[in-house]
């Protein structure tokens, strides 16, 4: 199989370049997909070509969470094989239909989207339930871990292999140290869970960016000391009495992070909102209300 890896017995990789996904064979065709990819581009063809070259036919897609480079290739894929799509909680919801995606992007207009809200919209039709600790799909049992922190509802999906693929819940070392804000939706919650990882006992685990470890120690322990030293470099762009924005324009600033729309300058404004969080739920920020502001000290 030309472009996929193998991980171990039926579990498969293919390296979408920014991202791995995971393709668990259920027989000598059909296939589950673990998460889709990313959309942009004409990488919906390429994971589309790629399944097509060995002709496998997709069965059901399992999505570790509602970030666009893991579902971004849903709707195409269930058009083109009426697959089933299993989602939990919160993510599951998020991308149900273009309206749920306007609430989602408040306060952003739709028209600034509108062209990847379609990578959006995630399809799912089985939803995964809070107390489902497994689940059956085409008579493939695959354990669920609820692992929240990146992402609300992000869950981590264990084939029938006993292969972790392991989604945004870590990140392989080299990649982290690649990226100047890497997101968790709390960072709290976010340790808790990467810490809770390093108690399963799988064979291989599958990091969507990117790799495939024996032992996630190591990535686990790096990610959380490096996500500590962002959060201090965040912490030294904040002056005395900053409101919320003040502390985005002086993080854009000191970090030469490129803005070129309105969509991107979205997203990192969300993105620096779990430091403040996270500065001020371990002591280091202090917040006062001022006069319609809320105004942060160190
Ligand atoms: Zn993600």
């Amino acid at each position: 199989m030309e472009g996929f890896y193998n991980v171990k017995g039926d579990t498969w990789c293919i390296d979408l370049k920014h991202t791995l996904i995971g393709i668990y064979k259920i027989n000598k065709n059909d296939v589950v997909m673990l998460d889709s990819g990313i959309c942009f581009g004409n990488k919906t063809n390429y994971v589309i070509d790629m399944l097509e070259s060995e002709n496998l036919n997709v069965k059901a897609i399992i999505a570790t969470h509602g970030h666009f480079d893991h579902i971004g290739n849903n709707k195409k894929i269930v058009e083109k094989y009426n697959c089933k799509v299993y989602m939990y909680g919160a993510e599951a919801y998020m991308g149900k239909d273009t309206n749920s995606i306007k609430f989602e992007r408040t306060p952003l207009p739709f028209k600034e989207i509108e062209n990847i809200a379609d990578c959006l919209i995630n399809n799912v039709n089985v939803f995964i339930k809070p107390n489902e600790n497994s689940i059956e799909v085409y008579g493939k049992k695959f354990d669920i871990i609820h692992t929240p922190g990146h992402s609300k509802s992000h869950i981590v999906i264990i084939t029938p292999d006993n292969i972790a693929m392991l989604g945004d819940a870590v990140m392989t070392t080299d990649e982290i140290e690649k990226t100047k804000i890497p997101y968790a939706a709390n960072f709290l919650v976010d340790f808790d869970t990467k810490k809770k990882l390093l108690s399963l006992n799988c064979d291989k685990y599958i990091i969507s960016h990117k790799g495939i470890r024996d032992d996630i120690s190591y990535d686990v322990n790096n990610n959380i000391d490096y996500i500590q030293r962002r959060a201090k470099a965040i912490l030294s762009c904040i002056k005395q009495n900053m409101s919320y924005d003040d502390i985005v324009a002086s993080v854009i600033k000191n970090m030469s992070i490129n803005i070129d729309s309105r969509f991107t300058f979205s997203d990192i404004y969300g993105m620096i909102a779990p430091y403040v969080q996270y500065l001020e739920e371990t002591e280091r920020l202090k917040v006062i209300y001022d006069n319609g502001y809320i105004r942060y000290n160190c």
